[in-house]
């Protein structure tokens, strides 16, 4: 017989001092939650009244600093949107939206907003819906657009020369479901392989200099791997090394529209 009173006393405290640790981790990212939506608010004004305050008559300097105030608000606002996305997301309150969307358009609007970048850095951009790929189907258009257009932009960012291509793959699961194949591939500066697991943990970059030569917060990976996962899916990176382009692929699982019976089951969804 022996006693076992001093182990389960160190259990309950070991017990007790994970449920303060979560508890406090919890906190944190409610705080983060709230005080990056207090901090949009006022943000959104800047941004407003300076779109207003570009259209009335200024003198060029004017019009020069009217116009630094947008594009800063502008960078402002995508930081706090990370940080308001990766909040949540750590406090399991990012929910999704179950709506019909058009795969094609979401594709296709993703890189109308990376567009203007590439062409700037004289890049080729294409995409690839593979043939028989059902393009109605149910879930959060603006979610998925948000994962490629993170992708994209990270790929454009990252490529100096060369081209950035977006391809789309789909088998079908079970049922209506249909799970999407997603690769985003570009031919820049790659990265090494001991980097690959790290780059989808919060605030992680490749090294120091990225922050200094290319900005970012390390946030966006996280956020949009968390994101295809709540899509019932997963993420992962690609690449041979440095210089050698990099693959980011994630898959998504979402059933098609056409095959749920239309309006019955939507509304109620
Ligand atoms: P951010 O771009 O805001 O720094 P991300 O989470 O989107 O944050 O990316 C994290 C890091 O992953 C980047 O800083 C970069 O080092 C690396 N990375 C992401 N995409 C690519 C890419 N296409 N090619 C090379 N490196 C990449």
């Amino acid at each position: 017989v022996s006693d076992v009173t001093e182990s389960l006393r160190q259990s309950a405290e070991l017990e007790r001092a994970k449920s303060e640790a979560e508890a406090a981790a919890r906190a944190k990212s409610l705080f983060l939650a709230n005080m990056s939506h207090e901090i949009r608010t006022p943000l959104n004004a800047v941004i407003g009244m300076t779109t207003l305050l570009l259209d009335t008559p200024m003198s060029d300097d004017q019009h020069d600093f009217a116009r630094t105030i947008h594009a800063s608000g502008e960078a402002l606002l995508e930081i706090i949107n990370d940080i308001l996305d990766y909040s949540k997301a750590d406090v399991g309150k990012l929910e999704l939206e179950r709506q019909p969307f058009d795969l094609r358009r979401v594709v296709e609007e993703s890189l109308d907003l990376v567009t203007p970048r590439a062409l700037e850095k004289s890049l080729n951009l294409a995409y690839q819906i593979e043939e028989g790929t059902p393009e109605a189907l149910i879930g959060d258009a603006v979610r998925l657009r948000q994962i490629l257009t993170n992708l994209l932009s990270n790929a454009v960012k990252f490529t100096h020369q060369g081209e950035v291509f977006a391809s789309i793959e789909s088998e079908r699961a079970e049922g209506s479901m249909q799970r999407l194949h997603i690769a985003v591939e570009d031919t820049g500066i790659g990265i090494a392989a001991d980097q690959l697991p790290r780059l989808f943990q919060s605030f992680t970059q490749v090294d120091a200099s990225t922050t200094r030569k290319y900005g970012g917060t390390g946030l966006g990976l996280a956020i949009v791997k968390r994101l295809a996962e709540l899509m019932g899916g997963t993420m992962w990176a690609e690449s041979a090394g440095p210089g050698q382009g990099s693959t980011f692929r994630f898959t998504i699982a979402a059933p098609r529209a056409d095959a749920e019976p239309a309006q019955a089951t939507l509304s109620g969804l």
